[in-house]
């Protein structure tokens, strides 16, 4: 038996998630893989339910998994609760020690016209971003008195050296090289990064190496995506640069994403938000929330065999041209998912 996490969370989180884990759960009947899956309330929707947004018992299951999915958190309802939805999102990664986020991102081949880039600039460009995810800006002392705040950027040498192995075992995998990106010309933080970075890459032989200035990187990244293959960064940095590389394959609803620690159960998310605005309308484009299920049977549990089928259902269903409304199209949310599991199911 193979238990796997859902937590569907607020705004379209659960409806792109119902069609995600309606593709696993058909992978999991055919090749008798003992998938039980296991709701629990996280997110706004924990707030509503009991309180808080990562309850105890949700927190419980999580450490207890195999695998995690989440849908997404958050929206106007709650912008002035006590209480935020974020807030156990924050709160669940930190509780598992998800330190690393990885964010592919690619144009599908005969897709380039769905990037906002020119098509020839665009193709070919295939890029994973690896995001430290539990230090940095984000995770610094805070000060706002009056008219003078500060956040403060830490990182010690055991955060870098854990995230950069991560991006250089990544980058072998794929045959490919690591881009590391920081601002060593200005920041103390980004010069002790570059330093441990090289230190790490040295038992990386086969693996090369280089560094962008994060300000150069974001040019690049819009002039050349195609230059790039891991992209290595630190918090903030991640964040900024992966939803800049998330419309150039056409949609942020497109991709998705996998956080992982130094071990424990692995969580796995579409890119995007709980698109609070058109929740509720089966609109929403759930590709993100299937990509990532394809990563949950990759990366979270071992099948990447039946990852790669379900890769290759998705990416047919938009070459054949069933399009949401993020990429232009009139194809539901609901219809999208069903059109995903037939083809999948002519594949078996
Ligand atoms: P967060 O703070 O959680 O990242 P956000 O407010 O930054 O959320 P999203 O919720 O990702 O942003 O939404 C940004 C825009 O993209 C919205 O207009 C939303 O409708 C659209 N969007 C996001 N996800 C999808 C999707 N899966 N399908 C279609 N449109 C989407
Ligand atoms: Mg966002």
């Amino acid at each position: 038996m193979t238990k796997i996490i859902i937590l569907p969370g607020d705004g379209i989180g659960p409806e792109v998630t119902r069609e995600a884990v309606a593709c696993l759960d058909l992978l999991s009947d055919h090749f008798d893989l003992g998938f039980r899956f296991e709701e629990h309330p996280f997110g706004g929707a924990a707030i509503d339910a009991c309180g808080d947004p990562l309850p105890e018992s949700t927190l419980k299951a999580c450490r207890n998994a195999d695998a995690i999915f989440l849908g997404a958190v958050g929206g106007p309802k709650w912008d002035r609760a006590e209480k935020r939805p974020e807030a156990g999102l924050l709160g669940l990664r930190s509780a598992l020690g998800l330190f690393a986020n990885l964010r592919p991102a690619r144009v599908i081949e005969g897709l380039e016209d769905l990037s906002p880039l020119k098509a020839k600039v665009a193709a070919g460009a295939d890029v994973l971003v690896v995001r430290e995810l539990t230090g940095g800006l984000y995770f610094g002392a805070r000060t706002d008195e009056g008219e003078v705040a500060t956040d403060l950027c830490t990182y010690s040498r055991e955060e870098v050296e854990r995230i950069a192995h991560v991006a250089f075992r990544e980058a072998g995998r794929r045959g490919g090289k690591v881009t590391s990106v920081d601002k060593a010309n200005v920041l103390a933080t980004s010069k002790l990064w570059r330093r441990v970075v090289e230190d790490v890459a040295a038992q990386y032989p086969d693996v090369a190496l280089d560094h962008m200035y994060v300000d150069a990187a974001a040019m690049a990244l819009v002039a050349a995506p195609g230059r790039f293959d891991v992209i290595l960064t630190e918090n903030l940095f991640g964040d900024i640069l992966s939803d800049q590389l998330s419309v150039i394959g056409g949609s942020i609803g497109l991709l998705g994403s996998a956080s992982r620690g130094e071990d424990g159960p692995m969580m796995f998310e579409p890119i995007h938000g709980s698109a609070p605005d058109i929740a509720g309308l089966d609109i929403a484009n759930p590709a993100g929330a299937i990509a990532s299920a394809a990563m949950l049977l990759e990366l979270g549990l071992g099948l990447p065999e039946q990852a790669a089928m379900l890769n290759n259902a998705l990416e047919q269903v938009l070459v054949d041209g069933v399009r949401t409304a993020d990429l232009g199209g009139d194809a539901r949310c609901s219809g999208f998912g069903a059109q995903v599991r037939e083809r999948l199911e002519a594949r078996l």
